[in-house]
């Protein structure tokens, strides 16, 4: 049989630790946090859950791929924001779909998309529904649309087409990450694209949230990767050309890339991709203060050298992630290229951070793993979505928020932002941290993305952590950065995102909206209207 994903959490149902290795994970974090049950809470088994009958009825012509079975509509519910997985954890589905269909080509997605569209029904696109913006949810209103289809296009999952010599591939809009690496790769090739959520998002997912990536510096968002995208619209079918580059008005790929399913259904896109690298280093660097650290951060940035790696994490996110013991801000820095050594490139990087007070331990020559701080770093990196699920049960509030902001602002920004939110914390969790990294940094500012880890009261996540959310998002626009750099708008963002874009803008996107999508199917509530 199939593995199947846990229906409200991260990773697949036999991934889900043994109750006797979950309380001692409990036990050993509730220990090192200083907060948290050693005692877990269990998630409230699917045959528990009661989901309200289904409203549509599929037609026999699409009965093969779509479905009205209760995991199926439970498990197309939600993202996997911690929100969403505290709901699902607790037999809680808000708006689940009425129908998920899972089309096997772009025949079947059209057919579909028809078919639900002429009985009346909002649209979802679903990718990996990795979400963390309520991006997948149906939180619309019922009275508007005669129900919900969810469209998955996870089976649209094969690379189609290499063009070796421009390095691009076409690849369909449904492959997950692993599976687009594994089809590329066995030409020598890659994306590169490795967002946290790597293991389940998908490449349609990516573009329709402009998702970032593993490159710190230049390729940040899939936006620089996409060379041409193709979907289905209510009004038919909106294809970009394969351009290297073009100056032709507003680009019709771009307003694509971004439109988080409220525009089309994304079903291929040509992507660019390049030869695995061969030559890498990558070291741990320490600095005394966050601020000295952020300093040598810009110096990195504005120098010309583009680490592939450029990720600056204050000392309580080092220390909770086992990178450091909290005395000192880790940044990890790391080189790669196809074609050349990039030990001289590092040379220069780590001269700059001498420059302004940063130590670092002696490096391997084109050592990969870099240093164990490195090792850590990263270790911690890839197990954090599992863990999550782990806090949600021994009542650990986990949230997170991300954003951008201007060199010259930043460090008032930072000192705003993270006293707000950090006053927050303590006022509705009485304890907690909020600590800092930089997952993205570019020649005029970084992306400082902040996470918060405090005592949940149990049953009352929800409201604890919409109150923090909301603090920390009125702090980050009110101090003038963006409600999002690479998370998305979804649901979660809006109020903070109708504040931030202009006005024309958003009815210039309304318009585009209404003559694409003339009855407002796709994804509604997403980025405009109601
Ligand atoms: C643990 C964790 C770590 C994460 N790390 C990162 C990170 O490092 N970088 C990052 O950018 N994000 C990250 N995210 C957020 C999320 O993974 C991204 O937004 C990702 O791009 C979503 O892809 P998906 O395939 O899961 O899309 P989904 O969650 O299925 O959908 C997201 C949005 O895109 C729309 N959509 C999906 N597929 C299509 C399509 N084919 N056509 C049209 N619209 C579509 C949906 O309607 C929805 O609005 C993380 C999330 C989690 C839970």
């Amino acid at each position: 049989m199939a593995r199947r994903l846990k229906h409200w959490g991260w990773g697949y149902e036999d991934e889900q630790l043994p109750d006797q290795e979950l309380r001692a994970s409990c036990a050993f974090l509730a220990q090192r946090l200083g907060f948290g049950s050693p005692e877990p809470e269990h998630p409230v088994p699917l045959s528990e859950v009661s989901l309200p009958q289904p409203r549509l009825k599929p037609p026999a012509t699409l009965a093969e791929i779509c479905s009205t079975d209760p995991y199926e509509r439970a498990l197309h519910a939600y993202g996997r924001s911690y929100r969403d997985v505290v709901r699902a954890f607790r037999g809680r589905f808000d708006h689940p779909p009425d129908v998920v269909v899972r089309p096997r080509n772009e025949q079947e997605l059209a057919d579909a998309l028809d078919w639900a569209l002429s009985a009346g029904a909002a649209v979802i696109p679903f990718g990996g529904g990795t979400s963390v913006v309520g991006g997948v949810e149906a939180r619309i209103d019922g009275a508007q649309f005669a129900g919900i289809v969810t469209i998955d296009v996870k089976a649209l999952d094969r690379v189609l087409e290499l063009d070796p010599v421009s390095l691009s591939a076409r690849i369909q809009a449904g492959a997950t990450g692993p599976h687009l690496e594994a089809q590329l790769g066995e030409h020598g090739l890659t994306l590169r694209h490795f967002p946290q959520s790597f293991q389940f998002s998908t490449l349609g997912g990516w573009i329709a949230t402009r998702a970032g990536g593993h490159f710190a510096t230049l390729y940040t968002h899939i936006d620089d990767l996409v060379e041409s995208v193709r979907a289905l619209t209510p009004s038919g079918v909106w294809e970009s050309r394969r351009l290297p580059g073009s100056g032709a008005g507003v680009s019709p790929d771009r307003m694509l890339i971004g439109s988080e399913g409220i525009l089309g259904v994304i079903t291929e896109a040509w992507v660019r991709v390049r030869p695995r690298p061969r030559f890498r280093a990558s070291t741990g660097v320490r600095f005394l203060d966050f601020g000295a650290g952020a300093a040598a951060v810009r110096a990195l940035s504005q120098s010309g050298l583009y680490p592939t790696n450029c990720r600056l994490i204050d000392a309580a996110e080092a220390e909770v992630t086992g990178a450091g013991d909290g005395s000192f801000a880790l940044l990890v820095l790391g080189f790669e290229s196809p074609a050349h050594e990039v030990e001289h490139s590092m040379s220069l990087a780590l001269e700059c951070c001498g420059d302004h007070g940063g130590e670092w331990e002696r490096r391997e020559s084109r050592g990969d793993a870099g240093s164990e701080a490195v090792g850590s770093w990263r270790e911690a990196f890839l197990r954090a979505p599992y863990l999550r699920d782990t806090f949600v049960a021994m009542g650990v509030l986990s949230e997170t928020f991300e954003t951008a902001i201007t060199w010259e602002r930043f460090p008032s920004f930072h000192q705003s932002v993270l006293e707000t939110a950090s006053a927050a914390v303590r006022e509705i969790c009485s304890a907690g941290s909020v600590t800092c990294r930089f997952t993205h940094v570019y020649p005029d500012g970084p992306a400082p993305y902040y996470t918060i880890l405090s005592p949940a009261r149990r049953g009352g996540e929800l409201e604890q952590s919409t109150e923090i959310k909301r603090a920390a998002s009125d702090a980050v626009i009110a101090a003038g950065g963006t409600i999002t750099h690479h998370h998305a708008v979804g649901r979660d963002h809006r109020p903070w995102y109708d504040v931030q874009r202009p006005d024309p803008f958003a009815a210039a996107l309304k318009g585009v909206k209404a003559a694409v999508d003339p009855g407002g199917a796709l994804n509604p509530g997403v980025l405009i209207g109601p």
